[in-house]
């Protein structure tokens, strides 16, 4: 977006020498902003490790030393762009202990799916964070280039204002150069797919970088808490303009920060690759950024510090648990233990640091509308009826819970330790909850599981 407007600028100075073939002023052509989301409330990291910088989301981190497999989409782009592309993304390798590994276009499972577009299908720049990638299907891709936004348009009108074969295949194609605008002539420039197209290496370079920094989890640096004091009004009239953005949308791409980001014990970096250029107009100080198209000093600290080459673990790494595989197994009630037996049946992940869950039942009325509330400390969670067992696990294991004929995990809710529910149904609802030490939170891991109907006996 930054390197748009420098080159926004630089047309606007070509146009005004410009006297054979003048361009009428038509609605500025503005290069779509990243549009990565960042949309995870969490919780500020307590303790901070490690002096390096930037934000980054620490719970979307690959594993270190991860391969990370990648690919092209629909056999889009030419060699020379892609060839262009793997090498600025493969900037972050030299700092941090990761491979992006290009793989063919027909392999089959791959992490990173890259999909070249262009203005014409305004898909913009953006990525999944982290692994969030995974969790899209391989049908999808996990980030979006408009390589149009890398070409050097300045060539085009060059040869429209002095004649060359971009002018004369305008005029082969019945331009109407009368109501011609900046916009016609980026998309003419696409349609014409010039085999000798001369490339704007920063703005590609910038934005390959930019847009696999999120794909290693970073985030926005302009979200960095108190970076930046924003003229907000003028900054939602902007993108209302130009983007056709709502205020939610503005507040959440590009004012929102984030007390909820992790800064990993940080200062803020104007130079980040990861920040959004900012224009004086846009802040209540004057303060700008200008166009960031090269890893800063602070960008590499932060991968080094993330993915280390010099040890096994990041300091900055959380616990990650991954719940799959649930269903319900088996509840009965057993009147010779006198209570409820649940099993419920999943397989669980862990990443390279041990790792606390939660087992949660929960006693729900017969419809599983409510939760019972309870006087009893022991038998409740957040003061409803439920038992619980916390599970320890160890560094990156799979485990099977309750998957074979040899049940392994048994939760148990003693009738005495009910509420008054005698003579009555109820539904145990379930959920995994990851222990946060670090960030003193509980997370939610799964979605609630609800039982059939089980009877409490009088
Ligand atoms: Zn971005």
């Amino acid at each position: 977006m930054k390197k748009v407007v420098l080159l926004i600028m630089g047309i606007f100075v070509l146009l005004f020498e410009m006297n054979a073939q003048r361009l009428p002023l038509g609605s500025k052509p503005t290069k779509d902003p990243c549009t990565t989301e960042m949309g995870f409330a969490m919780l500020p990291v307590a303790v901070d490790t490690t002096i390096g910088r930037s934000v980054a989301n620490n719970d979307v981190l690959w594993e270190n030393g991860d391969v990370i497999l990648v690919k092209f989409m629909n056999n889009a782009g030419s060699q020379q762009v892609r060839n262009m592309i793997m090498q600025h993304a493969k900037i972050w390798e030299q700092y941090g202990n990761i491979t992006l590994k290009f793989v063919p276009d027909d392999t089959e499972a791959t992490n990173i799916r890259i999909k070249l577009g262009s203005k014409l299908d305004n898909h913009g720049h953006n990525s999944q964070l982290g692994i969030k990638c995974n969790n899209v299907p391989q049908y999808m891709q996990t980030m979006n280039l408009d390589t149009s936004d890398f070409i050097d348009y300045k060539g085009y009108i060059d040869q429209y204002k002095n004649g060359g074969p971009f002018l004369q295949f305008l005029r082969n194609k019945g331009t109407d150069f009368k109501n011609y605008t900046y916009n016609d002539l980026f998309r003419d420039v696409i349609e014409y797919k010039d085999p000798f197209v001369k490339w704007n290496y920063d703005a590609l370079r910038g934005t390959t970088a930019h847009e696999f920094g999120h794909a290693l989890g970073l985030l926005h640096e302009q979200s960095y808490p108190n970076g930046i004091k924003w003229n907000k009004d003028t900054v939602y009239k902007y993108y209302a303009k130009y983007q056709g953005w709502n205020k939610e949308k503005v507040d959440f791409n590009v004012l929102e920060a984030s007390d909820f980001f992790y800064t990993n014990g940080t200062t803020y970096d104007p130079k980040s690759i990861m920040h959004y250029p900012v224009q004086a107009w846009q802040t209540v100080d004057g303060f700008t950024v200008g166009s960031n198209d090269d890893l800063s000093d602070g960008d590499k600290k932060i991968i080094a510090a993330l993915y280390p080459k010099d040890k096994k673990v990041s300091d900055l790494a959380v616990p990650k648990i991954e719940v799959n595989n649930i269903n319900y197994g088996d509840v009965k009630t057993d009147n010779v233990k006198k209570g409820i037996l649940i099993y419920p049946s999943f397989d669980i992940k862990t990443s390279a640091l041990l790792g606390a869950v939660y087992l949660v039942a929960r006693l729900t009325t017969e419809d599983g509308l409510y939760y019972i509330p309870t006087t009893n400390a022991n038998y409740s969670w957040n003061k409803m009826a439920a038992t619980y067992i916390k599970l320890k696990l160890l560094p990156s294991t799979k485990t099977s819970i309750n998957k074979g004929t040899q049940k392994n995990l048994e939760l148990f809710f003693p009738f005495k330790e009910m509420p008054d529910l005698a003579g009555k149904n109820v539904k145990i609802e379930f959920s995994v909850y990851q222990d946060d030490v670090v960030n003193n939170r509980y997370q939610k891991l799964t979605f609630n599981f609800l039982s059939s109907p089980v009877s409490v006996p009088k």
